[in-house]
């Protein structure tokens, strides 16, 4: 019997399962514990899930990809302080119930190996992206993605929190460059190909953005979308749940322009990776506002991007003409 091989297996195997364990890890936080913030000094809030998260899936990539460098959000420097030794032990033992081995150090080094940089080729992880859904009980996605020489190769989306329809709650969405993405349950499969959202599917031609007002630009993006043909309004929801969303096509268009209160921010890389390639190989499009793609290869900011446009493809060319 020929074995046809497809593309990244073992990377798109190892993401899969340490995304699926990181998952989780942080239904079980919000389960057992009311998770209580931390502040980063960025003010931006920080969880003992955001942390355990990052530990175990960079354990998972350092053993089965050591020489590959992890660009994630967290790292341990503020874990390894002496007033926080008991925060790093109730991390560690949400990270033991999945590696036996886990002790305090060993998960500080595990988080630390996500300090890696941007390279030819190399990983990004936002352990929770969208922390402020996270502890709302809102959606949450965990996102990995790998990147070789700028162009997104894999890419693992886990949102516990997403459901289409009825169903439990908790998605997967997997991503091959080339092969397609697929959708299938958090807890059990079958994996299916899904597709974007076709044009004249009007009910489904929605747009979703933040609930954080203060991510994008709410009143533009309701302008533009109603501007672009979407009259229905928004389906607000945190974390790269909107890519999935779109992907799986359950709403055309994804429209996260710069907020007028933080003219200067830039997006970072793991805020975009995972969800670009699992829209893209499901037949959609992602750029910048002015139609650029996003870099993924110049550092952890995309500097020259301003503002994101996710769409179905079929719009997207009149979404930006309308921006
Ligand atoms: P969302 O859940 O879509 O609102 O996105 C959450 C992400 O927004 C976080 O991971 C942050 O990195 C990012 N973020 C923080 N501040 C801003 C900002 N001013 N504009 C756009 N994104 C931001
Ligand atoms: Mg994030």
């Amino acid at each position: 019997m020929v074995k046809i091989s497809m593309a990244y297996e073992q990377e798109r195997a190892v993401a899969v399962e340490a995304v699926i364990l990181a998952a989780k890890l942080c239904e079980a936080v919000r389960r057992d514990m009311v998770p209580e913030a931390m502040e980063k000094s960025d003010n931006s809030p920080v969880t003992v899930a955001d942390y355990g998260s990052q530990a175990i899936i960079c354990c998972a990539l350092a053993a089965a990809f050591g020489a590959d460098p992890v660009v994630g959000e967290e790292d341990a420097a503020d874990l390894r302080q002496p007033e926080m030794a008991s925060r790093l032990q109730q991390v560690t033992a949400f990270v033991k119930a999945h590696i036996a081995e886990a002790t305090p150090d060993l998960v500080a080094q595990w988080i630390d190996h996500g300090n890696g940089n941007v390279g030819r080729r190399f990983w990004t992880l936002d352990p929770i992206d969208g922390t402020k859904g996270f502890l709302r009980g809102d959606q949450y996605a965990i996102a990995l993605a790998l990147i070789e020489d700028g162009d997104l190769k894999v890419g693992v989306l886990g949102c516990p929190a997403l459901a289409f329809g009825e169903g439990d709650p908790g998605l997967l969405f997997v991503a091959v460059r080339g092969e397609g993405t697929t959708m299938q349950s958090l807890s059990d499969g079958p994996a299916q190909r899904i597709h974007v959202v076709q044009p004249g599917d009007t009910e489904r031609l929605r747009f979703v953005e933040s609930v954080e007002a203060n991510h994008g630009n709410q009143a533009q993006q309701q302008a533009v979308a109603k501007a672009a043909g979407i009259t229905q309004a928004s389906v607000r929801m945190d974390s790269q749940a909107k890519y999935g969303t779109v992907a799986a096509g359950e709403a055309a268009l994804y429209l996260r322009l710069p907020s007028p209160k933080y003219p200067d921010y830039r997006e970072k890389i793991w805020d975009h990776a995972a969800g670009a390639i699992v829209v893209e190989e499901a037949g959609g499009k992602v750029t910048d506002m002015h139609g650029k793609p996003l870099d993924f290869y110049s550092g952890v900011k995309m500097m020259d991007n301003r503002g994101v446009v996710v769409s179905n493809g079929a719009i997207h060319a009149s979404v930006l003409s309308v921006l």
